[in-house]
């Protein structure tokens, strides 16, 4: 999303910079979660000033991307059990009234956007491009937001997709590529079908699905619940 504003030659957009090349290469699983980052590796790889890499750490560290630690330095966020499952939770309370209202508003244009945006996607599936359907699956959830001319919800929801992929490094998801894209199309015909319920069943399913094939049950992010499995069923 913000990969448009690397142009220009102040601190700002060297910063913006930065950052949007360490979130594309998370998106697109290249930097694997836990990687430690270096502020000085980094600022002769950019070649820009450590307090430009350290401005666009604190901005990433804000978005939940990277994890910052006085002692130890940066490194790619590990996001816990419980935090994947707010994740999913808020993507659910956002995503499908979203997908009800677009129903309702959409235009034919707009379904021309999204059914070229899916044949690419299934290109990249096709071809086992795993960077490139990896950012589209994700792009795809974004593009809604962005198609329907709420550029606040189109941020939110990029943190959060992007997020999600940095869970399903960690989780290893069990859904396939194929399977995803399959699951967009069925929601983009719902959409083109003008069948708000459907669409928002279709979401709902999607997401769900995704969090699923996550192996969330396999790990516990807190020694305790390991150690003590019968503290992992208390009451919230
Ligand atoms: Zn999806």
């Amino acid at each position: 999303m913000t990969r448009d504003h690397a142009s220009g030659g102040n601190a700002d957009s060297a910063t913006d910079r930065v950052a949007a090349a360490i979130t594309d290469a998370i998106i697109e699983h290249r930097l694997a979660a836990g990687t430690k980052l270096v502020e000085q590796n980094l600022a002769t790889l950019f070649g820009v000033s450590r307090t430009i890499v350290r401005q666009a750490l604190i901005r990433l560290e804000r978005e939940r991307l990277i994890h910052l630690e006085p002692a130890k330095g940066a490194s790619v966020a590990k996001p816990s059990v419980q935090e994947t499952r707010q994740i999913f939770a808020t993507r659910r309370y956002l995503e499908i009234p979203m997908i009800t209202d677009f129903v309702r508003k959409a235009t034919k244009d707009d379904i021309r956007k999204l059914r070229h945006h899916l044949i690419e996607e299934k290109s990249a599936c096709n071809q086992t491009d795993v960077r490139g359907r990896t950012r589209l699956l994700a792009d795809f959830h974004v593009l809604i937001a962005t198609i329907m001319g709420n550029a606040v919800l189109a941020e939110v929801l990029s943190q959060l997709v992007t997020r999600t992929s940095l869970a399903a490094m960690l989780y290893q998801t069990r859904l396939s590529a194929e399977h995803s894209s399959a699951e967009h199309v069925e929601l983009l015909d719902a959409i083109e079908q003008h069948d708000a319920g459907l669409a928002a069943q279709v979401m709902e399913k999607h997401l769900n699905n995704v969090e699923a094939s996550l192996h969330l049950d396999a790990t516990f992010a807190d020694i305790s619940l390991a150690l003590i499995p019968d503290k992992s069923s208390a009451p919230a």
